[in-house]
């Protein structure tokens, strides 16, 4: 793994898209983008 693959699994980086969250967490994270995108899916999951 590389040091980008790093920053993802520590939620430095979002996980979907990559982007620059902040401060290291420990864990994967999304950025509030693709946060939301996940939100209306399964949303949209939930209703059929
Ligand atoms: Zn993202």
């Amino acid at each position: 793994m590389g040091e980008y693959a790093e920053m993802i699994i520590g939620g430095v980086c979002c996980e979907r898209c990559g982007e620059f969250i902040g401060n290291e967490v420990g864990y994967p994270q999304t950025c509030d983008d693709c946060y939301h995108e996940l939100s209306v899916a399964e949303v949209e999951e939930e209703q059929k």
